[in-house]
């Protein structure tokens, strides 16, 4: 069965945006970037919010240091440079680029110093991260004047503790009203395993029938470009999966035959009392020593 969502392509109200929500800095693109740039087009005037897109501390951890390295990134302007890549994306898109202030994951203390860390369990002592959250969100919507029509968050497939903090942001959300869906982490959803633990995410969250955005050429086209503004991190998250624009590709034409989609899922208001666990996925398949 296919439902549409049209009710959603209008603009109720002029003044109301679509606002997309980044853990970081191409996490929208990648993602669901189609969209945004479909909902442009219509003059929908989309927001992407980076969360954790605040300064690194000034001493960072191997791990930190590791990481920037890994990607080519000097240690003094790793942050400008996302943001300057994260610009010129939004531009591609046609969206509004804005963030808050917090820390990357790598950034914050010794919480997550590792990649079983990073793509494990949050730390016990984050939870109250979700009300800073929060908090940074709603002073950022206000200062800029910007009512949402409904939110976007990660799935959080691939299991990143940054990805997991902000769809839990968006069940707060939705908790409190708000229509909010999550959209399909890419590239995790495309690595072995990635299927399935959309499939349970889903059933654990979500409500099952999806609105199925169906993108022309062009709009993947400008998915593709978007992403590719983000130089410094290509070449680590299309490691494993060969030429970038073919993988976004594989990725928009898997969920129906001869056409190209990009899926967004409803969270449920209430999340299913039972907690499937979540098949692990082996998604970090090659990686350098460190
Ligand atoms: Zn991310």
């Amino acid at each position: 069965m296919s439902v549409t969502y049209e009710y959603d392509m209008r603009n109720p109200k002029a003044n109301l945006r679509p606002v997309f929500l980044a853990p970081h800095y191409d996490d929208v693109a990648l993602s669901c970037g189609g969209t945004v740039a479909l909902l442009a087009e219509r003059g929908l005037r989309p927001v992407i919010i980076t969360c954790f897109g605040g300064e690194p501390p000034a001493t960072l951890s191997a791990f930190a240091r590791f990481q920037h390295q890994w990607r080519g990134l000097d240690d003094h302007n790793a942050l400008a440079v996302r943001r300057q890549e994260e610009r010129s994306a939004a531009t591609l898109l046609g969206a509004e680029p804005l963030w808050l202030g917090l820390p990357d994951a790598i950034y914050r203390g010794d919480h997550y110093q590792s990649d079983a860390e990073l793509f494990g369990a949050i730390h016990p002592d984050e939870w109250s991260l979700l009300d800073e959250l929060e908090q940074a969100l709603t002073s950022l919507l206000d200062k800029a004047g910007i009512q949402p029509a409904w939110y976007a968050v990660p799935l959080g497939i691939g299991n990143h503790v940054d990805h997991q903090l902000v769809r839990l942001l968006g069940q707060r959300l939705r908790a409190h009203g708000q229509v909010v869906w999550s959209y399909e982490d890419f590239p995790y959803v495309l690595l072995p395993g990635g299927e399935d633990q959309r499939h349970a995410l889903v059933t654990q969250y979500c409500e099952q029938t999806p609105w199925m955005i169906e993108l022309s050429a062009e709009h993947l086209e400008r998915r593709i470009a978007a992403i590719a503004c983000y130089e410094s991190q290509l070449a680590v998250i299309f490691r494993d999966l060969g030429d970038p624009a073919e993988a976004v590709k594989r990725a928009a034409q898997r969920v129906r035959q001869g056409q190209l989609i990009e899926r967004l899922w409803l969270l449920r208001s209430r999340v299913k009392e039972h907690s499937e666990a979540i098949a692990h996925v082996p998604w970090l398949l090659s990686q350098p020593e460190h």
